[in-house]
């Protein structure tokens, strides 16, 4: 910037110093050139004429006249000139004056008017003269000094101005430079800070833009492995890929996630999944514990991000390794991030090493914690899944061991011996529970020793040792029924733990899982049922209830089974007795027979007066001797029958024999015991026709048992009758009496051997009490059976049922 003001320059006093001294010297020589004409006028002013005037300006006489020469004065300079020539004449004095006078060709032309009044030798006034000069040159060289003065004048004010102004101007520029040049200074720092500004708004901008993409590409990838976590119901291959992919992506040298799982009991334990190492690297140390450098991590508080783990605070404190186990890979760089479920639940903890410092950035954490917000999330999702599919499973268990508890009921009421129930419950107990093995067995009746009632899956020696030992060797039977529940053992290792005395026996079965419960009945430990697993158990809650469900079956058959033994030997032994009984009465009655016979022959031979003649008397004795003989020859003879009917040795001839026939036969030898005894006999009409199933003889001897009975307990005058019908396959064949009756508790015994209602009144009517038991026996023999319907007083029906005659059959020759 100039220090110097164009402007100054222009206004400076430019008017020529020659030019003012050459108009000075002109005015002199004007001042003293001559007049141009001379005027007078009257005493009172008044001009009469001026030819010079009328030559110079053209008017007339008459117009110069008087005041009439004013006119031609410049009107501007009119007032002064009048004001001049009236105070002149009033003071009488000198006139003087100048004006522009307008020539005759129109143009204005500067002049000086001077007079003087001419006084008289009285004094008086009686004309003015005077001169006119042009001044014009003059006036207009005074013009222009004038002019000229008054430019320089105003040139000098104004240089003078200017020179002000320029000086402040210049103080004012001086400062104006100085703050500019500061300003220039500050601009260049501005500049130069600008610069710098904007560089570091290009990287910030670059940098952001870095960031964006990265974080983009970070929530993408994040996004990427949300997917697939989610995707997957598998909690050992969500941990593993979970894991897989963090290490990956922090740069770590390894990974391991260890999380908390539920068995199916419902109990947590924690497993762990590595990346980057054999699990051979890890297998031998123990399970990460609560030490202050993991705890933030276990109790879900937060991240752990250390540069160098080994100069961390937390580091090194907890007994017994304090710090790292002996042998445990390198770890500087560490990194451990929780994984927490939506309701602040830890579901384990994601733990990233390098052997190098400061190797995990903060991307790498954040990539951590959104990879463990997914495994979260997965995790959660899988549980979910798993706890749907152990309800499932838990479910379709219940529902298939509640079918197999029904067929084990159905089975087990067969079972009749504790054998087949140890078979039904082993069977079935195994297959509902999954059992690789199992047995039953039983408690002697002291309670002191088990013994095995049937076992499956077991091997030898196994087997055979444990055939039968006492309740106090110690084992989970022992306890089962010691203790009256179920004992559930999840392995060898347990087993170990709770019966350290039969573990070596229990190992060498080569099972694993065991369960137990015991047999009880009436609050009594009959036995137990044991299973075993192949594998490690957790047994789901419905084991127990399965099982005593199945131990309480089986009790109930075993309890069903000994009264069916003890049923069963009863009735042996009746059955045996019975037998020695017929045997006997066979061979009695046989025995008693021939003496009888020989009784009954030699009364016929005195009789017929082979042995000389008898008396009247005689006669009389041997009469009731031979009714004696043959009473006791028919008694003898029913109970031969009866016996061997029990014995079965009698043989059936069975037939189709036309009813009519038979009843005509029975009838023709009841009809006169009947009239003998005043009874009336009647016979329905419905058996034209009928042809029956039978054995002809042994159908007449039912009947006749059953008429000669009728006509036995019914009084004179009542009545006995005989139905017979067929209805559908079946025929009935009816005796019906007006007798005594049967009391109603006896109508089953009648039936019975040797059973008689009164003895004292059959007494007196003759009779074994074997003709009903006889006549069921046969037709019952016959396909049939013999029913009774009694009134005591009013009378009885029997009625015979046998089937009918095969319609085929009958149009077939005899
Ligand atoms: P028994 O007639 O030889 O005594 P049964 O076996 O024929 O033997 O009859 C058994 C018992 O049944 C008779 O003693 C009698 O008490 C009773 N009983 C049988 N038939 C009749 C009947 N029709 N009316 C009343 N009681 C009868």
């Amino acid at each position: 910037m100039s220090h110097t003001d164009p402007d100054v320059g222009r206004r400076a006093p430019t008017v020529p110093m020659a030019e003012v001294l050459r108009s000075q010297a002109r005015l002199r020589a004007l001042v003293e050139s001559d007049a141009v004409f001379v005027w007078t006028t009257d005493a009172d002013g008044r001009v009469d004429d001026m030819p010079g005037w009328r030559r110079l300006t053209g008017q007339t006489r008459d117009e110069v006249r008087g005041d009439g020469w004013l006119a031609a004065i410049h009107p501007d300079d009119r007032p002064a000139t009048l004001l001049a020539w009236d105070t002149a004449r009033q003071r009488r004095g000198t006139y003087r004056t100048e004006y522009r006078l307008r020539l005759a060709d129109g143009t204005y032309r500067w002049y000086q008017a001077r007079g003087v009044p001419l006084p008289g030798t009285d004094g008086a006034i009686y004309e003015w003269a005077g001169t006119l000069h042009d001044v014009h040159a003059r006036r207009q060289v005074e013009a222009e000094r004038d002019a000229l003065v008054q430019g320089l004048e105003r040139q000098r004010a104004e240089a003078e101005a200017h020179l002000l102004a320029a000086s402040e101007l210049a103080a004012q520029l001086q400062g104006q430079a100085a703050e500019a040049e500061h300003q220039m200074a500050e601009m260049q720092a501005m500049a130069e800070e600008l610069e710098a500004t904007n560089q570091q708004l290009a990287a910030a901008h670059a940098a952001a833009e870095a960031a964006l993409e990265d974080e983009a590409r970070l929530v993408e990838t994040l996004h990427r492995i949300g997917v697939s976590l989610t995707s997957e119901t598998e909690l050992s291959r969500i941990v593993q890929a979970a894991t897989d992919e963090a290490t990956t992506l922090t740069g770590a040298q390894f990974g391991a996630f260890f999380y908390n799982v539920l068995n199916d009991a419902g109990e947590s334990y924690m497993l762990y999944t590595l990346s980057g190492v054999p699990r051979e690297a890890f297998e031998g140390f123990p399970m990460p514990r609560n030490t202050a450098v993991f705890s933030p991590t276990f109790h879900g508080e937060g991240v752990v991000r250390s540069g160098d783990i080994l100069k961390d605070p937390r580091y090194g404190h907890t007994a017994p390794y304090h710090g790292m186990p002996r042998g445990h890979l390198p770890v500087r760089s560490y990194l451990a991030v929780p994984v927490v479920g939506h309701t602040g639940e830890v579901l384990g903890g994601l733990f990233f090493g390098h052997a190098e410092p400061d190797m995990f950035t903060e991307r790498a954490e954040r990539l951590a914690v959104g990879i463990a917000g997914w495994a979260s999330v997965s995790i959660e999702n899988a549980r979910l899944h798993d706890a749907e599919r152990r309800a499932r499973a838990a479910a379709e268990r219940a529902a298939e061991r509640g079918q197999r508890l029904l067929e084990v009921a159905g089975r087990m009421a067969r079972a009749l011996s504790p054998a087949q129930v140890a078979e039904v419950a082993v069977e079935h107990g195994m297959r509902a529970i999954g059992a690789d093995a199992g047995a039953m067995a039983l408690l002697d009746p002291a309670g002191a020793e088990f013994t095995m009632m049937g076992t499956r899956g077991y091997p030898e020696p196994s087997a055979s040792r444990f055939y039968r030992f006492p309740v106090t060797l110690g084992a989970p039977m022992s306890d089962a029924v010691l203790h009256k529940r179920p004992v559930l053992v999840r392995d060898t290792a347990e087993w170990r733990e709770r019966f350290p005395r039969t573990a070596d026996a229990a190992a060498e079965t080569g099972y694993e899982g065991y369960a137990t419960v015991p047999i009880v009945a009436d609050g009594r430990a009959l036995g137990a049922l044991g299973f075993s697993f192949r594998a490690g158990q957790t047994f789901d809650p419905g084991v127990d209830v399965f099982l005593e469900t199945l131990a309480g079956h089986c009790a109930s058959a075993l309890e069903r089974a000994r009264l069916y033994e003890a049923e069963r030997d009863a009735r042996d032994e009746a059955e045996q007795a019975n037998r020695a009984k017929s045997q006997f009465l066979a061979s009695m009655s046989h025995e008693l027979r021939t003496p009888l016979n020989a009784i009954g022959g030699y009364v016929e031979l005195i009789e017929l007066g082979l042995r000389g003649p008898t008396t009247p008397q005689q006669m009389t004795d041997l009469d009731r001797i031979k009714r004696a003989q043959q009473h006791l020859l028919g008694l003898i003879n029913d109970v031969l029958n009866f016996a061997r009917l029990e014995a079965g040795k009698i043989a059936f001839n069975l037939a189709d024999v036309p009813l009519s026939e038979v009843l005509d036969e029975v009838e023709a030898l009841i009809e006169p015991q009947a009239a003998d005894r005043g009874i009336l006999y009647g016979r329905g009409e419905g058996g034209a026709g009928v042809r029956v199933r039978a054995d002809r003889e042994k159908l007449e001897q039912v009947l006749l048992n059953l008429l000669s009975n009728a006509v036995k307990f019914t009084g004179p005058g009542g009545q006995v009758r005989m139905d017979s019908a067929q209805v559908g396959g079946q025929v009935r064949i009816r005796v019906r009496d007006t007798g005594c009756g049967i009391p109603p508790e006896k109508l089953d015994a009648v039936f019975e051997p040797f059973v008689q209602v009164d003895p004292d009144l059959t007494r007196t009517r003759q009779g074994t009490g074997l003709g009903l038991a006889i006549s069921r026996e046969l037709a019952r023999a016959m396909g049939g059976d013999l029913t009774v319907e009694s009134t005591l007083d009013e009378g009885s029906t029997f009625t015979v049922h046998l089937p009918a005659a095969d319609p085929g059959a009958e149009a077939a020759p005899a």
